[in-house]
């Protein structure tokens, strides 16, 4: 991996601008809530816009017709993590289902669709870098996932 100082803002913009564009004429709305004040991280930046594209495609794909996806960053209450947040208005997944998400290729979406496997690489890439990923979701509420990133310490 290819350990470097990045700021977490500049680097979700680079994958959030990408999307934008292809997004809106899809009736999508990005917001974005970021903290400037966050100091930077030591990271893969490659990587970790692997794992925020992997989530935008998601958020995405989970909202046919359109719909809001909000990407926040934040200081962690303890101030030596910091939260990425994307959060969507979609259908949300079901209490079967949230189970199973991280797992290699468990998908919703068919074998023409889904492989199944983002969520799982995205897991891995994140506990390379000390942190943790979470999901909050349920029928009808949307989904919103948490990426906890350290601050001081360089990951592994
Ligand atoms: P894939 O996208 O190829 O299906 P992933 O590992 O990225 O594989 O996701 C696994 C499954 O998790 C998806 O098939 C879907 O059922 C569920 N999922 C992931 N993100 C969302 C989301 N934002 N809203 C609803 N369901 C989701
Ligand atoms: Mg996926």
């Amino acid at each position: 991996p290819r350990m470097s100082r990045t700021d977490i803002n500049t680097c979700i913009e680079e994958v959030v601008s990408v999307l934008d564009i292809q997004l809106q004429k899809d009736r999508f709305t990005i917001e974005r809530q970021f903290d400037a004040t966050l100091p930077p991280v030591t990271v893969d930046g490659n990587k970790i816009k692997q794992v925020l594209m992997n989530l935008l495609i998601n958020a995405s794909q989970a909202m046919p017709d359109g719909g809001r996806i909000t990407v926040r960053t934040a200081l962690a209450k303890d101030g030596r993590q910091l939260d990425i947040t994307i959060a969507d208005t979609g259908p949300g997944i079901s209490k079967e289902n949230i189970s199973k998400i991280f797992d290699p290729f468990f998908t919703t979406k068919g074998p023409e669709k889904g492989t199944g496997l983002g969520l799982s690489v995205s897991y891995g890439i994140i506990r390379q870098h000390g942190g943790r990923i979470t999901v909050d979701s349920a029928p009808g509420r949307g989904t919103r996932f948490t990426i906890r990133l350290p601050i001081d310490e360089a990951a592994a």
